[in-house]
């Protein structure tokens, strides 16, 4: 098959909600994929920071499949040893008292908007139901995570949307007081917006919002799904913070490549979903486990989150030198930039021509390599990245 019958399949036999490159991968290694033309890419996406440990890396590989050969999948109707190990890691990670396992981001995040209904509803009764979330966030695809995210551009076309959201402007104290009535249970952020633009929440405004929320009894809850997994280089954003949030979500980097998502709760919360109130068939799934296990056992280790911020600052240094660029933000290895002359979209097509895959969000370029990334392959990868930005 040629790259052209690709395309034409997928025109044909998928239904057009994506925007792609033209690019058809189908295998790699390490920070480099190939495609099926076989075409190298250094690869700064990591599948939208997805894959943190690279591609088809030796003891991911090996988790995934050895337990595909052992026991794939077995319900929620029986324990599993898995489970539970993952579930005890995040927790000694983090100090949060339960976890529940999903697939995804999205659904990580309806777990926590039902703990905050719930928790609310329990104590406080009806009425309590409203949660305040960001203007510019993200936090999913599903009806109400669309009605959680704070941009207009999503409020469309599937009427009616999930009741019980407003949207206070980041990094603006009094906006956000301002929505803090009677009728909040929860405020609901991402510390830094990924989607958004790779837009940090300021420390002050946090540290005010956790305050705010704490004579309220309402619920701080932070969507680490694209933060977490030491992609901010601490294990969550919210420890670089240094604040104690109510609940996290975790997804994306979580499994390396295979599709788990987590919702992480405080002890005054762990009582709140109760048998039959939530679950789902392939939460917390053996594959999906083993792969989170070793993802967990290999990136949060001192020594890792050191070398992310090592990378991380490796990354800056070269790219502030570059031509044409504004602004450097994010942290750690989620790193975005604004071009002087506006100009993301066009040089992330032209890094593809060139050998490069990079990501844009809004107006801005966003790089989430892999976590392991070599010196050497961000070196290859920076300088198309620097022949690009001072060619275009
Ligand atoms: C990607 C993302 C989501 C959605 O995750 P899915 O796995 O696509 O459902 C939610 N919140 C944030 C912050 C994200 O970056």
């Amino acid at each position: 098959m040629t790259f052209e019958d690709i395309k034409q399949n997928e025109n044909k036999y998928m239904m057009h909600t994506y925007g792609r490159f033209p690019v058809a991968l189908v295998s790699g290694r390490g920070a480099v994929a190939t495609d099926v033309e076989g075409k190298e890419y250094v690869d700064f996406t990591s599948g939208i920071g997805v894959n943190c440990l690279g591609y088809s890396d030796d003891g991911w590989a090996k988790a995934v499949s050895d337990q595909a050969a052992t026991l794939q999948h077995i319900s929620n109707l029986y324990y599993s040893p898995l489970q539970t190990e993952v579930s005890e890691k995040l927790c000694q990670l983090t100090g949060f008292d339960k976890v529940f396992l999903c697939n995804s981001g999205a659904e990580a995040n309806e777990c926590a908007i039902k703990i905050a209904r719930k928790y609310s509803f329990d104590k406080y009764g009806k009425g309590r139901q409203k949660i305040i979330t960001l203007q510019n966030s993200f936090h999913g695809r599903t009806v109400t995570t669309l009605a959680a995210t704070g941009q207009d551009v999503f409020h469309n076309f599937f009427f009616p949307f999930t009741e019980g959201f407003d949207y206070a402007e980041a990094n603006n104290i009094k906006s956000l007081k301002e929505k803090l009535t009677d009728d909040v249970c929860a405020v609901f952020v991402e510390l830094i917006q990924g989607e958004g633009g790779v837009m940090p929440l300021d420390k002050e405004f946090v540290d005010a919002a956790v305050a705010m929320c704490k004579e309220k009894d309402i619920l701080f809850m932070v969507d680490e799904v694209q933060t977490g997994m030491s992609r901010t280089g601490s294990v969550y954003c919210y420890q670089s913070y240094g604040i104690r949030p109510d609940v996290i979500t975790s997804a994306k980097g979580l499994g390396g490549g295979v599709p788990i998502g987590a919702c992480l709760c405080d002890k005054k919360l762990s009582d709140v979903l109760t048998y039959g109130t939530h679950g789902t068939t392939f939460g917390g799934n053996p594959i999906a486990c083993a792969a989170a296990k070793e993802v967990l056992s290999r990136i949060t280790t001192d020594e890792f989150l050191k070398s992310v911020n090592e990378k991380g600052d490796y990354f800056r240094s070269k790219i502030a030198k570059m031509g044409n660029v504004e602004k450097i933000t994010g942290m750690g290895l989620m790193i975005g930039i604004l071009t002087k002359k506006d100009n993301a979209k066009q040089i992330a097509s032209k890094c593809v021509e060139n050998g490069l895959l990079i990501l844009t969000a809004k107006n801005m370029i966003r790089l989430l390599p892999p976590l392991n990334i070599t010196y050497e392959e961000a070196e290859r990868g920076l300088n198309i990245l620097k022949q690009v930005m001072e060619d275009e």
